[in-house]
């Protein structure tokens, strides 16, 4: 190929798809094409520059269609990132062996062995990459150099000109207005301030050591400096206290004490790599091993593993972290990420921090849980977010609903400053009510418990003033750890529970394990239908070393106290027999060992199998009492897929048929003498709690946040009158129950 004339073919096609009809993205579309037909390459890719230094696909030929604007390479990640951030052509003929190259499988880019990458460039400002692939080892000519900036010199004027997506132009004018992003519920709160760009990224320059001796002194040096900058992060005031965020702080640890990193690291070092160019190359072929693995756990530790990466380089790049910066953060900051691992979070100063929101975080991520610990409002699923804010920009963040808002108007600033003054008064009031007694108007006593899963919940018991834990779910300490908990792990866990809850009663459930809840390191079949699935108590019973591992920690840690066990996805009464014979054994090998066993033992049954409902007789008579699991039980009543959004709230549960399956479930733990508590999410929604007072539940466990609004519903609520209405209302078989019991609080003054 000369380049005289490829050339001139590239500016004459460029010249046509400017002048033909289409969008932006259709002449991108347009244009790599042309430029890989012209140069006789399998692949050319425009990637463009985003707002934090970013590189976005924006358009390719011979690459994953689907890839488009879903790959995203970090501030000089991989070569593409090295040639915007160095601005420099990269010419590879076997990119994948290049310590930069980073591994994109979503692309299909393996098949390529050569590439050349050229900066778009306009006034010396990085735009964005253009870039060829070839399937064969090559080194692309002068030629095919001079002809591809040439053309990236034009792509530029087009981009600045706002004639192809992506024009500067056009986000400059949005970035000026107001915008609502709908994201997702990280951590709850609202929170206004001003937005702080968070940048992770080091870019990479030197690549290759001139004295490997000497880098690896300084990879060891930064390993440890590493090493202690966690230990001494995670004393931090804030988190020093036990939870779920120190379970996931600890496996986080445990990453950067990892032998195997390390050998890896020090490896790449003697191989002749620079210590910054071994810890990207580490990074890179870890992940290519981790994306293969498709599931959450492995997403959530390469998370762990980029974010450890980064820290590494900003340590050997002797760059100060915001932490050691705190008077550099506006003191309402909003933190604003495209994704963000636990400790980069933690590397902010907690006191400036008023939200977070990210463009990739849900509620499960790790990020989140620290978020909570510190109590930082946060929103994540925040599409684009990144690239329509600038530093300083006004912003709120609305958790109770999932927004964003960002350079909200004035009235909307003075409507969420209402907001967060009516939610503070709300939580005041509520404070208040913590040791008013739940009694209806009328007298009668309802107990309010909390459920939690984490130690950090537990400080949620005194808060709110529930009368104990009602549901303690603890799959999630199983969840969060990298190992099946060993006996005494599990033990320290449930003691510390137990000491946070000073007394009060905890009910903990065992194991509901299996079905969408997988451990890793268990061997799960995959099933087509996980909630009726190989799950909870039929695990535990197929598997009888993880429940009597389970049992024996939680009668260890309730020694001298009492014990109250609940089992889960019990669908027969009979199932209640092998479970109970597993205790008692247990039970009695902690006296023969000598320890000291539980002062009394409770065992109950959770109803969320419908069959139960004709086999009570049976089951309390193998029961110390019975918890709904109304979430489950509804689901499997209605056969309405709880996590399927499209049927899962089609049936309102204030509907006769659930209603008299309650009904029966009351009547007959008043037959038996055996309490019955109701702990699925229709205990924490006042209106639907009052229905179930009516109905005669006299114990309910909710989310820690509901006990305020339900003990309100309660203290005006007249418990006999709502029992006739209800009864009437069942007997006729009304099928607007919701709304006659909201009418009937409207006339009662009750605030549900
Ligand atoms: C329920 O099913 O109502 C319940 C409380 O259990 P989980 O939500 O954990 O399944
Ligand atoms: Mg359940």
């Amino acid at each position: 190929m000369t380049s005289e004339p490829a050339l001139r073919v590239i500016m004459r096609r460029l010249r046509e798809i400017m002048s033909e009809p289409g969008d932006g993205q259709q002449r991108l579309d347009k244009i790599v094409k042309q430029i890989a037909g012209v140069m006789v390459a399998e692949v050319c890719s425009i990637y463009l520059k985003r707002q934090d230094g970013s590189l976005e696909l924006f358009a390719t030929e011979g690459l994953n269609r689907d890839a488009v604007h879903a790959v995203r390479m970090k501030r000089g990640e991989g070569l593409v990132g090295r040639c915007a951030e160095l601005n420099i052509t990269v010419n590879e003929p076997e990119a994948s062996s290049h310590p930069a190259f980073s591994y994109r499988p979503e692309t299909g880019e393996e098949i390529y062995h050569s590439l050349l990458a050229v900066p778009i460039q306009r006034s010396g400002q990085v735009l964005g990459v253009l870039v060829v692939q070839n399937r064969t080892q090559k080194e692309y000519s002068d030629e095919d150099v001079e002809v591809l900036q040439a053309t990236a010199m034009v792509v530029a004027e087009h981009l600045v000109s706002g004639a192809v997506a992506g024009s500067g132009a056009s986000i400059e004018i949005e970035k000026s207005l107001s915008a609502v992003i709908q994201g997702e519920k990280m951590a709850d709160g609202v929170a206004l301030g001003h937005v702080v760009l968070h940048e992770p990224r080091i870019v990479v320059t030197h690549l290759m050591a001139e004295d490997p001796a000497a880098e690896l002194v300084r990879l060891d040096a930064a390993i440890i400096t590493l090493r202690a900058s966690l230990d001494e992060m995670f004393e931090h005031e804030h988190l020093s206290g036990a939870g779920e965020h120190r379970d996931v702080l600890e496996a986080y640890r445990m990453f950067a004490h990892d032998k195997g990193w390390e050998r890896r690291l020090r490896e790449a070092v003697e191989g002749g790599l620079t210590a910054e160019a071994a810890v990207e190359r580490v990074q890179n072929s870890t992940r290519a091993r981790m994306l293969r693995q498709n599931d959450a756990y492995w997403r959530e530790r390469q998370r762990d593993l980029d974010d450890l990466s980064d820290r590494l380089l900003r340590i050997l790049a002797g760059r100060i972290t915001s932490a050691d910066a705190p008077s550099a953060l506006p003191p309402d900051t909003i933190l604003v990420a495209r994704t963000m691992g636990p400790a980069e979070l933690l590397d902010y100063d907690r006191r400036r921090l008023r939200g977070l929101i990210v463009e990739d975080g849900s509620g499960q991520s790790h990020v989140a849980v620290v978020a909570k610990a510190l109590g930082i409002a946060a929103v994540g699923q925040a599409r684009g977010v990144v690239e329509r804010v600038t530093a300083g920009d006004a912003a709120i963040v609305d958790a109770t609903t999932g927004e964003v808002h960002l350079r909200p108007s004035s009235d909307v600033i003075a409507a969420y400053s209402d907001k967060v003054r009516f939610l503070a008064r709300r939580q005041r009031q509520y404070r208040a009510l913590r040791d008013v007694p739940a009694v209806t108007a009328d007298g009668v006593r309802v107990n309010l418990h909390i459920n939690a899963g984490l130690l950090v919940d537990m400080p949620h018991l005194k808060e709110s003033g529930a009368d104990g834990v009602g549901l303690f779910r603890t799959e999630l300490l199983f969840m969060l750890s990298n190992t099946l908990p060993k006996v005494e792990r599990q033990a320290d866990s449930y003691s510390a529970v137990l000491a946070r809850a000073d007394g009060k009663p905890v009910v903990f459930r065992t194991l509901d394990i299996g079905g969408d809840k997988v451990l890793h390191y268990l061997r799960q079949p995959k099933e087509e239908n996980p909630a009726m699935g190989w799950r909870a108590v039929r695990m535990g019973l197929d598997r009888p070393a993880l429940l009597r591992t389970q049992v024996r920690a939680l009668l260890r840690a309730a020694g001298g106290q009492e014990l109250r066990l609940m089992i889960p996805m019990v669908s027969t009464a009979a199932e209640m027999d092998p479970v109970r014979e597993l205790i008692d054994k247990e039970h009695q090998i902690l006296i023969e060992k000598g320890r000291e066993p539980p002062k009394t033992i409770r065992v109950g049954a959770m109803v969320e199998v419908p069959c139960l409902l004709f086999e009570l007789d049976a089951l309390m008579k193998k029961v110390d009492f019975i918890s709904v699991g109304s979430n489950d039980l509804m689901q499997f009543m209605l056969a309405a897929d709880r996590t399927n959004a499209r049927v899962g709230s089609r049936y309102d549960p204030l509907s006769p048929a659930p209603l008299r399956a309650l009904k029966t479930l009351v009547k007959a733990s008043e037959k038996y003498k055996v309490p019955v508590t109701l702990c699925g999410e229709m205990a924490g929604r006042p209106i639907e709690a009052l229905v179930l007072i009516a109905l005669g539940f006299r114990s309910l466990s909710m989310a820690p946040a509901s006990i305020g609004p339900v003990k309100t519903m309660i203290l005006s609520l007249d418990a006999n009158r709502a029992s006739k209405l209800v009864e009437d209302l069942l007997k006729k078989g009304t099928t607007n129950i919701r709304e006659r019991i909201a009418a009937f609080a409207g006339a009662e003054g009750i605030e549900i």
